[in-house]
């Protein structure tokens, strides 16, 4: 069992939404043509976005969630309270491992993840989701036993 999700007041999920959407405008994916727009939402009310950014060495691509998050911390920006993922498919996609593990660095566990359909808000929400065909899940659902910066604080022999 996972620690209870924390809870977005109405506005501020519509406002992670509407900034996913927002961010996936600034998608560079001409190799996959899978544009991604992420979210994050601090805990001083700013909306910072991302988008997916590839590269000709595909190695070189940074994801959208990602992005959003090494904007936010290299301008001081810490503490997060949501995160919203968008992409053009018509059902909630999950951050890749990568991803995740990178949110983990910065997030509690219990911080809500949203991830949005493109036809959001859908007329006939799918199984398993939430308003409008959102999939509401937390870091520590997508990132089970998850290895974190307090481990490297533990005593070692
Ligand atoms: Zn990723």
């Amino acid at each position: 069992m996972s620690a209870r999700a924390l809870t977005l007041s109405v506005p501020d999920r519509q406002r992670l939404i509407e900034g996913a959407f927002e961010a996936k405008k600034g998608t560079y994916s001409p190799y996959s043509k899978f544009p991604v727009g992420a979210a994050l939402l601090s805990v001083d009310g700013q909306i910072i976005k991302g988008a997916n950014i590839e590269n000709a060495s595909y190695g070189g691509t940074i994801c959208a969630e990602r992005t959003a998050l090494v904007k936010a911390v290299s301008e001081g920006i810490r503490s997060f309270i949501g995160l919203a993922v968008v992409t053009d498919v018509k059902a909630p996609i999950s951050p890749c491992g990568m991803c995740r593990q990178v949110i983990r660095e910065f997030c509690v566990l219990n911080m809500p993840i949203l991830l949005v359909p493109a036809d959001y808000p859908q007329a006939e929400p799918a199984e398993g989701t939430t308003e409008g065909g959102v999939r509401e899940t937390t870091l520590g659902e997508l990132l089970p036993d998850s290895f974190g910066p307090e481990h490297l604080e533990l005593s070692r022999k």
